[in-house]
């Protein structure tokens, strides 16, 4: 069993965790709240290291990218637990699954994921998605690194609810992020996810700090976080604190989990999707067929760059260097 970074020893076989901030105190044999991090007679261990629940590759678009490396593909691998417990998730047969209940687990070696990578066609590296990365974080760190040994690019797809300490451990080995901002209310993160708002606006301030590539994705659900007054303040602080070439990926909801309510209306995408271009420069909608909302243009002539069709990427605007082809502008489009 692989030791967890990032805990004390609080005395009587007791530890705390502080990989997020949820802190859990854990008596010898108590599990987290993530359910993957378990104190062993006064030891904090993972019980994920070397294993997947799933394993394949996507193209980095359904990450979603759109800026960093559009028309590749990344190896992505997730595994199960989550440090939210979202009443709208996606995912929530493995994020919201114990350890040690799942049966589908393979075992498999950073090594070995780095090597399926590098024979993957057109795959410029590995993504950490699909449940929560974070709550692996020891493998996903060890992966990381082998993968950018051998050349490899390394994309974490988060909610970003994670300590300080360790998210600027991790930012070495990482070149892109999207972080999920669920809304931009505490009471809705309380509410609807089980955790705070405040962590995850400091987790993207860092990461904007660091200057590694970040995309957002905000998922809009009817009535609960698609009040214009609030999207609109959300959309000015992104501006404003992490810049306004940050990509934002507004994505439509459907019901999910414990969540049953109608799908949020295209109409009203459409809205916030405006109110979002009164202050970013490249704002997307993602869970709907929209291929004018879908591509990218350039932020200063204004010229299709990228267009996409579905997971079809057509690359005909920008040069080698990703720049605008008509007018040479940079779009923040790494490739
Ligand atoms: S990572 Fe898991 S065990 Fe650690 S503090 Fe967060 S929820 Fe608790």
């Amino acid at each position: 069993m692989q030791e967890a970074l990032f805990y004390s020893k609080l005395g009587n076989n007791k530890v705390r965790c502080e990989l997020c901030p949820w802190f859990c105190q854990l008596n010898s044999g108590q599990t987290g709240i993530c359910k993957v991090r378990t104190n062993e007679k006064g030891k904090l261990i993972t019980l994920v290291y070397n294993k997947v629940a799933a394993l394949g590759t996507d193209p980095i678009e359904k990450k979603p990218l759109y800026h960093f490396h559009p028309g590749k593909n990344i190896l992505s691998l997730g595994e199960v637990g989550c440090n939210l417990h979202c009443s709208f998730c996606q995912n929530h047969r493995v994020s919201q699954c114990f350890a040690d209940e799942f049966k589908g687990f393979h075992n498999i070696t950073s090594e070995k994921i780095v090597s399926e990578a590098l024979k993957t066609w057109n795959n410029i590296g590995v993504a950490y998605t699909y449940n929560e990365p974070l709550t692996f974080y020891e493998f996903l760190l060890d992966t990381a690194k082998f993968a950018k040994q051998a050349g490899l690019k390394n994309v974490v797809v988060s909610n970003g609810y994670i300590n300080e300490g360790p998210l600027n451990r991790l930012l070495h080995f990482i070149d892109a992020f999207n972080i999920d901002l669920k809304a931009f209310s505490n009471e809705f993160y309380k509410k609807q996810t089980s955790g705070k708002l405040g962590p995850v606006l400091q987790s993207l301030k860092i990461i904007a700090k660091s200057k590694i590539h970040l995309e957002i994705t905000n998922l809009v659900i009817p009535d609960l976080n698609d009040d214009e007054k609030q999207f609109g303040t959300m959309v000015e602080w992104i501006a404003l604190e992490l810049g306004n070439y940050t990509p934002l990926h507004l994505s439509r909801y459907f019901p999910q989990h414990k969540l049953q309510q109608a799908p949020t209306s295209i109409k009203k995408l459409e809205v916030l999707y405006n109110i979002a271009k009164q202050h970013l420069e490249h704002v997307y909608l993602g869970n709907v067929i929209d291929e004018k909302r879908s591509a990218t243009y350039c932020s200063h002539c204004k010229k299709l760059l990228i267009e996409r069709k579905r997971y079809k990427t057509g690359l005909n605007g920008i040069d080698e260097n990703g720049r605008c082809k008509y007018c040479r502008a940079n779009n923040n489009i790494l490739l």
